[in-house]
């Protein structure tokens, strides 16, 4: 039996997140995790959830609200509207989860510049652009949250990956300087570095890359989006009050 104050510290009880990339995988997870725990939910997706059903479910049998909103989240004229549909029919955000996040593999001498930026554009200049509009609200409130998806491949690299790898190490930058410089008003900033995950990402992965993947793995298996977006709760919660410009890998043990 957990003690009411432990439960009290681990409700988002009249809390409002938005989770980028939460159409499926690991932002479909962390979207159900927090109506789990009591916040309302907006998300963003190239498309909407084929779940959408479910999630509005789980929503209704929490008492909360789940709202998704179709946009690439390195389109900003797009993603300007889709804030001001947030502004006006949802309201402030108290948890910012930028998750959004896509490959484009490749090796450095074969990799097109296009590949290269459209990388860096969608999992770290999106989260500059979304992190910059929606800290000054959290500042002004002195209060919010905001948790970056990292990877493992952003603190140890990998070969093929040389976009991604610097997307997701930008991203533990930014965590850390923003983390730094809204402090002061109470705005925790902290990031996940997800080792090998079962999404669609790593359902790509062909046998021989997957054995090879987990050989590489301490713990000899993959993550499921689950034991990710349980990390995101703690970081959401007030359980994680004093915890602000971490890095949290949750990888079983690849970036030991
Ligand atoms: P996924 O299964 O491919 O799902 C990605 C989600 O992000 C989808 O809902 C997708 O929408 C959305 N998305 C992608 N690009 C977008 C864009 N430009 N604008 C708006 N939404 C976009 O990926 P995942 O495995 O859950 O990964 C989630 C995050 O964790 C990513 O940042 C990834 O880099 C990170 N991560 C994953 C792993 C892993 O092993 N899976 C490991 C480390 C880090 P649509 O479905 O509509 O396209």
């Amino acid at each position: 039996m957990i003690s009411e104050a432990i439960s009290n510290l681990l409700s988002l009880r009249g809390k409002k997140a938005l989770v980028t990339g939460g159409g499926r995988g690991i932002g479909k997870d962390i979207v159900n995790t927090l109506l789990g725990a009591g916040a309302d939910v907006a998300y963003i997706s190239n498309s909407l959830s084929p779940e959408q059903g479910e999630m509005e479910q789980l929503a209704q049998q929490n008492g909360v609200t789940v709202q998704g909103h179709a946009a690439n989240v390195a389109d900003r004229p797009r993603m300007e509207e889709v804030l001001k549909q947030l502004a006006d029919g949802f309201g402030h955000i108290d948890i910012l989860v930028n998750n959004a996040g896509i490959t484009r593999d490749g090796l450095l001498f074969g990799m097109k510049p296009e590949q290269w930026q459209e990388v860096i554009d969608v999992n770290l200049s999106s989260v500059f652009h979304l992190t910059k509009v929606l800290s000054r609200q959290m500042a002004l409130k002195k209060s919010g949250c905001i948790i970056n998806m990292s990877s493992v491949v952003g603190l140890i690299g990998n070969a093929g990956q040389a976009n991604y790898a610097a997307s997701k190490a930008g991203l533990i930058g930014l965590t850390k300087s923003v983390a730094r410089e809204l402090a002061g008003r109470s705005v925790r900033v902290n990031a996940i570095a997800p080792g090998f995950i079962e999404t669609t990402m790593t359902g790509k992965l062909n046998d021989k890359q997957r054995e090879g993947v987990l050989g590489r793995i301490p713990m000899g298996r993959m993550g499921s989006p689950e034991e990710v977006s349980r990390i995101v709760l703690f970081l959401a919660s007030d359980l994680a009050s004093y915890v602000t410009g971490q890095v949290i890998p949750v990888d079983g043990g690849m970036a030991i």
